[in-house]
């Protein structure tokens, strides 16, 4: 469960227990980091999150972070990963601020923000072994594979999304609510009328899911981080061109491509003239510092399972212009 745990008492504590719950919560970093999270009345949250947290702590229930990293955050890497890990949490996920959905306008980071902020994100990690970040898991447990098995396709879910009526939208959670007739609204189906699997084997007729295959391919023929990214992120493609054949988003750029770069500029510093595998081959598994995390984070040891992880081990979930699996 995913909360901003403003409201959680002991007597959702002991129902957590009960059944086991596995708890995430979202918080940004320290006051001044965390301003931009406010209810709906405008009001900081900040106080409210970190006495949620106090009491799951005081019942014994671990939890995970998810923080947005917004542009006046790129610099503050290190400051948001020390007050975590002296919050007690031991696992986080940054998700770099994106013009999507209700943030069409925001004044997101860009690849060079981005970056700086993955260059220090790797080198704290390098020095706290008891925190492990999402991504950096990620991209060390790409770098782990077989090479045969990072080349592979990914598959990728459709990640159904529910709505309070049963409809059901697939690709991005974002795109639940968004009116647009080219698409009809997205809608896939709706589980009063129709199974999931139903609804799933159907995807391929639908306009954007199409549209999302062509995007894919795109991103295969033409870049050079495909193996690495796998394409994903089917609603940043709409929000920021309008149609899911676009490729490059702001988003994949600072999510996807700055942790690569991010990665290859720590040992060795800029190297122009090879291409981004190069220097991730040539640096990274060799490195000393990083061959333990690698051991740690790679291949089969990955515990924290993300589109990437399922298709490089399980090869393609979709192969001639459809979704194989699931
Ligand atoms: S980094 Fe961007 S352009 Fe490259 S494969 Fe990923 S989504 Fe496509």
């Amino acid at each position: 469960m995913q909360t901003g745990a403003t409201l959680i008492s002991d007597a959702w504590c002991e129902l957590f227990k009960q059944y086991e719950v596995g708890v995430g919560v979202s918080i940004d970093g320290a006051r001044s980091v965390n301003r931009h999270r406010v209810d709906r009345a405008g009001r900081p949250m900040f106080d409210r999150i970190v006495a949620g947290i106090e009491t799951l702590k005081r019942h014994g229930i671990p939890f995970i972070v998810l923080a947005v990293v917004s542009r006046d955050g790129t610099h503050r890497a290190v400051e948001v990963l020390d007050f975590l890990r002296d919050l007690g949490c031991r696992w986080v996920g940054f998700n770099i601020e994106a013009n999507e959905g209700a943030n069409a306008l925001g004044d997101t980071p860009t690849l060079e923000d981005a970056r700086r902020f993955w260059r220090d994100t790797f080198a704290w990690c390098q020095q706290n072994r008891d925190v492990t970040v999402r991504e950096v898991q990620r991209l060390l447990g790409f770098l782990g594979l077989e090479p045969a098995v990072r080349a592979a396709d990914a598959q990728h879910d459709l990640i159904p999304t529910i709505a309070w009526n049963g409809d059901v939208v697939l690709l991005s959670p974002e795109l639940l609510g968004v009116a647009d007739a080219a698409y009809h609204d997205f809608v896939a189906g709706n589980v009063m009328t129709d199974t999931l699997p139903t609804i799933f084997h159907r995807a391929g007729d639908l306009h954007y899911v199409r549209e999302f295959l062509v995007g894919l391919e795109q991103c295969k023929a033409t870049c050079e981080f495909f193996a690495y990214c796998q394409g994903a992120h089917a609603g940043d493609r709409y929000f920021e061109h309008g149609t899911f054949t676009a490729t490059e988003t702001k988003h994949c750029r600072t999510s996807a491509q700055a942790p690569v770069l991010a990665l290859a500029d720590l040992p060795k510093g800029k190297e122009p003239g090879i291409t981004v595998q190069e220097r991730l081959a040539a640096t990274a598994p060799v490195d000393p510092l990083w061959t333990d995390m690698i051991a740690d984070h790679g291949g089969d040891n990955a515990d924290t399972p993300s589109c990437q992880d399922w298709g490089h081990r399980e090869g393609s979930h979709y192969k001639d212009g459809e979704f194989t699996k699931k």
